[in-house]
């Protein structure tokens, strides 16, 4: 038996390793790079090479104050932000599951929806080269969960509808044509008793996020809003512990 300390550090190290792997796994993905997993990681701004030492998660941009050590060009928040953002997650989702036959599918669908929020954050889009994968493992492992499997695949179907009649209807005004398949993703992980206060609970983050940049003049009514950034930090926080919350609001109903 491996001590809980040992998966939980090695997990968040982990973490650390896979942001930093995603910020260049993304970047490639959107320009379309041949070489996806070989080669090695370039300063994005002026594309020298970099060493071991400059690709030490969150370190290297401290060490190097927030600056690229070949151009001196500062590097984007973006990067040391993704590796924090990876790091949190895979500390929270480890110390909740660790020692449990869930760790490992866990872990994967952590992993897969962080790849996806980054993506849809950064450039507006969600990508089939991850969704695919990442729906595929979901349903893999709705075949062995504890939740009954028509619930996760009801929600599976619901999620993908909910998304694809919003961008039928607009013809793709409202919703882009990934955000069925983040959906579906959402719907599979969750079950659909989950996913339904888990689009709900996106849908207020959204307004969080949309009304001050309309007030502050910042936004319109046609800047688009990547759906993937609220959809996916509520997928994560009711994927970790959803029933609670559920429970509560519907106490707040006066429901139960
Ligand atoms: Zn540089």
């Amino acid at each position: 038996m491996i001590p809980p300390s040992y998966v939980i550090t090695l997990s968040t190290i982990m973490g650390a390793v896979l942001g930093s792997f995603t910020t260049m796994l993304v970047w490639r993905l959107h320009h379309d790079q041949k070489r996806i997993f070989w080669g090695r990681s370039k300063c994005p701004l002026c594309k020298n090479k970099l060493g071991p030492l400059q690709l030490v998660p969150i370190f290297s941009w401290l060490f190097q104050k927030g600056k690229c050590s070949f151009c001196k060009e500062k590097i984007p928040m973006y990067y040391p932000l993704t590796e924090l953002v990876f790091i949190l997650m895979f500390f929270f989702f480890s110390y909740k599951f660790h020692g449990t036959v869930e760790f490992l599918p866990v872990m994967a669908i952590v992993f897969f929806a962080l790849v996806l929020f980054i993506y849809d954050t950064k450039f507006q889009e969600v990508d089939r080269r991850i969704s695919i994968p990442a729906i595929f493992i979901a349903l893999i492992w709705a075949f062995f969960r504890e939740i009954p499997f028509p619930d996760l695949l009801i929600g599976g179907v619901v999620g993908y509808l909910f998304y694809a009649i919003q961008y039928w209807v607009s013809r793709g005004r409202w919703v882009g044509a990934g955000d069925a398949e983040l959906g579906v993703f959402m719907g599979l992980v969750l079950g659909w008793h989950l996913l339904i206060p888990a689009m709900f609970f996106a849908y207020i983050l959204g307004l969080l996020v949309a009304v001050p940049l309309l007030l502050m003049g910042k936004a319109n009514g046609k800047t688009p809003l990547p759906m993937g950034a609220f959809l996916i930090p509520s997928l994560l926080l009711f994927f970790y512990n959803g029933q609670p919350i559920l429970d509560w609001y519907m106490g707040l109903l006066g429901l139960i």
